[in-house]
């Protein structure tokens, strides 16, 4: 009941990018009671069942607590040396862009600022690129192209304010369900809920409006809401005069195709009614946010969804006011602090891009050569480089490759063959099962650092444990081989020290206070340690700034908005006789990721206990396959064998896979191992989305 414990630190949830506040009440060895911190502004002290759950997943079992070297025990100095000397000789024989780093939205800013400094400041190349690769990529480069940097505009706030929320590819419901249940108390004065989702999930389950649209047919969907909102004369024309490029050359791409609500219903295989309907509610209310996340971003077109929810916002002014603004929510806990340190293999650190200018501000910034000229390879490319031979070290911080990327098979293969991987980590993995070298990391519960969540929010990840075995920090791991590399720059005594070093850069020669961290760039260590929730950017006075471009300037260099004209292409590979379904994975209520912190916990297992496969009950009619049976799901890339779950929630010719099931759970449920590793050609997210697939009894 916690009345023994020794002491509650506040802290912050692992999971998702809603950033809940948890306080911890920490008793005898490694027990923790864990409740909701009521003070922190994200959650206001609720909790979902994965945050609630964090204090059964703090055990030691499957945690790496000593360096080894090819499976056999070493201690730091050799691992240190051996990783440094490795990565030397690679780059000394082949060229910087002959390693990578491969790192994850669960390290802390302070860690991602360190692998960033390291490869593209030192290494000399832009190969480190994140998993976040697969959450968020595409909302990144539609935020670049719209508003000339990747900022979300909004905060939760605008979330209760708003009077029509639409989830646009996004089930909140169980991906972000602290924020859900937000929406849903506002919902009680009135707020109006609209789900756009091929799946009938439980956040479109009690929506006002659910549109079940064909796969990938949302930039037609939203192509023929503007086209709606200029025929009805539903524009904010002084906004955009004042505001906003590009409208003319959006509109006039428009009309090239029928934008008839009749076409635009038979192309997204809606009823005409349900599109009117949601028109005319987005018409009515303008406090409108349009929440976008996996459904929009895992696609081959992702980028141009994005832009086409964004232009929507820009030509009805519905951006930088209360209630009102296109808002991309994250997947991950620390997603938005790697896009800010410049974790993606095509940025520089805060938000800067490659230019020559931003190239040369960092390096002097640094004391670094300017050497890293272009942008890394991203995610999918990156062990693509690694399978045929260009990578040849390859560094996996805090992330499960061998499960999560698409074609999942292929990265094992390209991981096998590769002449030298590191993995640091808290646990053992699939990805650490081909590691020569595997370092320990801290876990959540150990790590000491900050994180960033979807609505800009800095908060502190505190340690609640002392490090157990021989555990590091992800940060102080790489600035050791850092230093072993013979690099000057690495010797922080601690993470305040790297948050300071961090926070200054942002504000280095910043000609424009807007990105900065400027009021965070002395933080003493004892400020540093109490440091209160606090949205980026953060001005020198320290304060916070919930809501961007309430003026109406953007980054761009004329300060105003672009509309982007986009068009709809469809999936990236059309169904066949061959391969007649469209395959969907993503994430259930109760896992997280790779299950190697939820699959710990008995709770959460319980909601879905085994890899599935659902199916609408006329497809599983069809096909001879009932509920609760086992059937195997075919692509042209792999198969896999999940229970059948029929059900009226699952569109007419399509499937949904969890893809959190790895080898240690059910090896055979491994669902993103079927999809091809199709992407945006901007982005370079992955369509997880769409996959034609076949499935049958097994
Ligand atoms: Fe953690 Fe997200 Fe649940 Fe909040 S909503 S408790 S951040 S998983």
């Amino acid at each position: 009941d916690g009345s023994a414990a020794l002491r509650t630190v506040k802290t912050t949830c692992a999971y998702c990018g809603v950033g809940c506040g948890v306080a911890g009440a920490v008793g005898e060895g490694r027990s923790v009671l864990i409740t909701g911190d009521a003070a922190h502004p994200a959650n206001l002290g609720r909790l979902c069942s994965k945050g609630s759950a964090l204090g059964a997943t703090v055990g030691l079992e499957g945690r790496l607590l000593e360096p080894t070297i090819n499976g056999k025990s070493a201690n730091w100095h050799e691992a240190t040396a051996l990783v440094a000397r490795r990565f030397k000789e690679t780059i000394a024989r082949h060229g910087p862009d002959s390693v990578a780093f491969y790192v994850s939205g669960q390290l802390l800013t302070e860690d991602y600022y360190v692998a960033n400094k390291l490869m593209k400041g030192f290494i000399g190349s832009g190969n480190i690129d994140t998993n976040s690769r697969l959450c968020m990529a595409s909302a990144v480069a539609a935020h670049k192209q719209a508003f000339g940097a990747d900022l979300v505009p909004g905060c939760y706030e605008d979330l209760e304010l708003a009077d029509l929320v639409v989830f646009s590819g996004h089930n909140a419901a169980w991906t972000h369900p602290v924020l859900f249940r937000r929406m849903e108390q506002a919902r009680a004065r009135g707020q109006k809920h609209v789900v756009i989702d091929p799946r009938r999930t439980d956040t479109a389950e009690g929506a006002d409006l659910h549109l079940a649209i064909a796969p990938q047919s949302d930039v037609r969907l939203w192509n023929g809401l503007l086209a709606d909102l200029v025929r009805r004369g539903a524009i904010d024309r002084d906004y955009i005069a004042s505001h906003v490029n590009g409208f003319e050359q959006v509109t006039a791409a428009l009309v090239e195709s029928d934008q008839s609500l009749s076409a635009v219903a038979a192309d997204c295989g809606v009823a005409i009614e349900d599109l009117r309907t949601f028109y005319d509610l987005f018409a009515a209310n303008a406090r409108t946010v349009s929440l976008f996340s996996m459904g929009a971003n895992q696609s081959a077109q992702g980028v141009a969804k994005g832009l086409a929810i964004i232009n929507a916002h820009l030509a009805t002014g519905r951006i930088g006011k209360p209630g009102a603004c296109p808002f991309s929510i994250t997947g991950q806990p620390n997603a938005m602090g790697g896009r800010e340190t410049g974790g993606m293999a095509n940025t520089l650190a805060g938000h800067m891009d490659f230019s020559p200018e931003d190239r040369d501000r960092v390096a002097r910034f640094w004391g670094a050569p300017d050497t890293t000229r272009a942008p890394g390879l991203k995610a999918v490319e990156m062990f693509e480089a690694v399978r045929d031979g260009r990578i040849k070290a390859i560094w996996v911080m805090a992330t499960n490759p061998a499960v999560s990327l698409p074609a999942s098979g292929a990265v094992r293969d390209a991981l096998a063959a590769c002449p030298f991987v590191v993995v640091s980590d808290c646990v053992e993995t699939d990805t650490t099962a081909f590691a020569h070298v595997k370092l320990p990391a801290l876990a959540w519960g150990e790590k000491d650092g900050t994180v960033t969540n979807s609505e800009r929010r800095i908060s502190r990840q505190r340690a609640l444990f002392p490090p157990p075995g021989q555990a590091r920090a992800d940060w102080k791991i790489m600035a050791d081989v850092a230093t072993a590399m013979g690099f000057d720059g690495f010797g922080w005594a601690s993470n305040a020290a790297v948050f300071r070093e961090w926070a200054r850069l942002t504000a280095y020669e910043n000609r424009d206070r807007f990105l900065s961290l400027a009021g965070l760039s002395a933080l003493t260590p004892s400020a540093y340690g109490e440091l209160l929730p606090v949205q980026w950017p953060i001005g020198v006075d320290g304060e916070g700034t919930p809501r961007l471009f309430v003026d109406g300037r953007f980054q761009t260099p004329d300060r105003r908005a672009r509309m982007v004209p986009v068009l709809p292409k469809g999936p990236a590979e059309l169904t066949s006789a061959a391969f007649p379904m469209s395959l969907n994975t993503g994430r259930i209520r109760d896992q997280w990721h790779t299950m190697t912190r939820t699959g710990l916990a008995p709770d959460l297992c319980r909601h879905a206990p085994e890899p599935y496969v659902e199916i609408h009950p006329e497809d599983a009619e069809a096909l001879g396959l009932k509920d609760g049976a086992l059937a195997r799901v075919s692509t042209a890339r792999a198969e896999a064998v999940a229970v059948a779950k029929v059900s009226d929630r699952q569109r007419r010719g399509s499937l949904f896979m969890p893809m959190h099931w790895t080898d240690a759970f059910a090896p055979s449920g491994r669902a993103n191992a079927l999809v091809e590793p199709r992407v945006d050609p901007t982005s370079g997210q992955p369509e997880f989305k769409h996959t034609p697939a076949r499935v049958r009894p097994y």
